[in-house]
């Protein structure tokens, strides 16, 4: 199959979350199927420096939005033996930021504008007919909108997923976007409440509502986002798609992530040879100025500090943790200020059992999902979660609330991985690490525990099986068989 997989960040070479890992890793793992994934993403000013091995231009063109014509020209490059076409528009992408400028609603209307030059440039120039066409997230939701309207015509024959990574970000303007996507008004929901608000233009609700098929990141998520609670008042719009709605679970690059090879970490170690995991703990034991104790539990964390992902009750549960264990705690993460600084205070009071980092650092990353014991994921919600596989894959048992993805990868029980919670209260969890710390003591049952976990395959390969038959799916609905 051609598949063009179109996305607004893509690792390595751009990335703010889990969307770009995505971006990054499932085309390749598409391709080791024997398929012909292909990446589209806009080259952004940040990324002039970086990449290497640019060809082109090999199309240039204007792009229409509102009254204006753009300019943007495509350069391709290689992510192995990947090719990524990068749209240079300059009106959307000349600048330092990626997402949050105000005109976002524009800058990716004209992304989604010059993906369609760029698929008609490979078809009528190159002779490579896109077959599958899968968007994601809101940036990209706006693809199956023009191809199923104004393009049905002319792309007729490819069929359109559209992947939900994050269902709280949706990319929300107001009625004028309209002007500037030259869209009809079949897509306008109302997602806020208030005068004023009542009919808006969402990317994300198109995407969901002209797709062919809407994916999302775990079959767990897949089901609670027809919920009110988790739907983020598109709940009732994708009830009406819920027959054309599946959950794949993410994979990681189990070449990056990989604990017998890791560069970052102290020692490397693997299920069959697993020795220098102590050397690890011990290792950003001293990292964070804690009493070097083979026998005392580490706990981490490595978050963007949203709310959405339980800090809030990680805090409540504190008082108990410094309280009642001899548990330590490293924390890696950044983002709102009223988090960073509520428990950057606990590390000042306790410096010899919490260490806060807050910034970005991959390679601290690493150390502690090596170095840690357990890996605690309490989230309020959490679509896919890439966090909880690593740890499996470094032998870090996850405890995690039982909702998304870390619903459907992580299990408490005889032939548990991890340990999980289901109710969003900080007894919960704090019982839940309580049930870790007596398993911590088991020197039995936790090497078992934690064997179990790394012997799992959590890599992207079976998952890209299940793009692949979701991708014919997609076809089968647009008459192909
Ligand atoms: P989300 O996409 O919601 O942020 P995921 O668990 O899916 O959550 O993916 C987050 C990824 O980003 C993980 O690989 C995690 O290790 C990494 N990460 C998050 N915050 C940091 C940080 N401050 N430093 C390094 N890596 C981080």
């Amino acid at each position: 199959m051609n598949i063009l997989f179109a996305a607004a960040e893509v690792a390595p070479l751009i990335k703010t979350g889990g969307l770009a890992d995505v971006a990054g890793a499932l085309p390749q793992a598409l391709r080791r199927l024997g398929h012909d994934a292909r990446i589209v993403m806009p080259f952004y000013r940040r990324m002039r420096g970086s990449v290497t091995a640019l060809t082109g231009p090999i199309t240039a063109s204007f792009l229409p939005a509102g009254e204006r014509q753009e300019q943007m020209r495509i350069f391709k490059t290689m992510l192995g033996d990947t090719p990524i076409y990068l749209l240079d528009i300059p009106a959307a992408f000349e600048r330092d930021s990626i997402y949050g400028d105000d005109d976002d609603d524009r800058r990716f209307c004209l992304f989604a504008r010059g993906i369609l030059v760029l698929m008609l440039h490979l078809r009528d120039v190159e002779g490579w007919q896109t077959e599958v066409l899968n968007g994601n997230d809101w940036h990209t939701a706006l693809l199956s909108n023009y191809i199923k309207t104004f393009y049905a015509y002319t792309f007729g024959q490819i069929a359109t997923v559209y992947t939900i990574h994050n269902l709280a970000y949706q990319g929300i303007f107001s009625p004028f976007t309209l002007y500037l996507s030259g869209l009809n008004e079949g897509g306008m929901v109302e997602t806020s409440a208030g005068p004023g608000f009542e009919q808006q233009f969402n990317f994300m609700a198109r995407g969901i509502i002209y797709a062919d098929i809407v994916s999302t990141v775990s079959p767990t998520y897949a089901q609670e986002i027809l919920s009110t609670e988790y739907g983020e008042r598109l709940d009732g719009l994708l009830r009406t798609r819920q027959d054309h709605l599946v959950g794949i679970l993410n994979g990681i690059d189990y070449e990056f992530f990989n604990p017998q090879t890791d560069p970052y970490i102290a020692a490397n170690y693997s299920v069959d040879a697993i020795a220098g995991k102590a050397i690890c703990k011990a290792a950003l034991q001293r990292e964070c100025g804690f009493p070097e104790a083979p026998d005392r539990p580490l706990l981490g964390m490595v978050t963007r500090l949203a709310e959405q992902k339980g800090l809030d009750l990680l805090d409540q549960a504190m008082a108990w943790l410094l309280g009642q264990t001899d548990a330590q705690l490293v924390l890696l993460g950044t983002g709102q200020p009223y988090l960073e600084q509520a428990f950057a205070s606990y590390a000042r009071a306790y410096p010899d059992r919490v260490n806060v980092q807050l910034r970005f650092d991959a390679a601290l990353a690493q150390r502690i999902y090596a170095g840690c014991d357990a890996f605690l994921m309490p989230s309020r919600y959490e679509p896919g979660g890439l966090g909880q596989l690593i740890a499996l894959r470094y032998g870090t048992v996850p405890i995690v609330r039982a909702t998304g993805g870390l619903n459907d990868t992580v299990r408490e029980g005889w032939d548990g991985n991890g340990f999980r919670f289901h109710s969003y209260i900080a007894q919960e969890l704090i019982d839940a690490i309580a049930r870790c710390l007596t398993s911590f003591r088991d020197l039995t049952g936790w090497p078992i525990l934690r064997a179990r976990g790394m012997r799992e395959d959590h890599s992207w390969e079976s998952s890209a099986r299940e793009y692949v038959a979701m991708y014919e799916w997609a076809r089968r609905e647009i008459g192909h068989s």
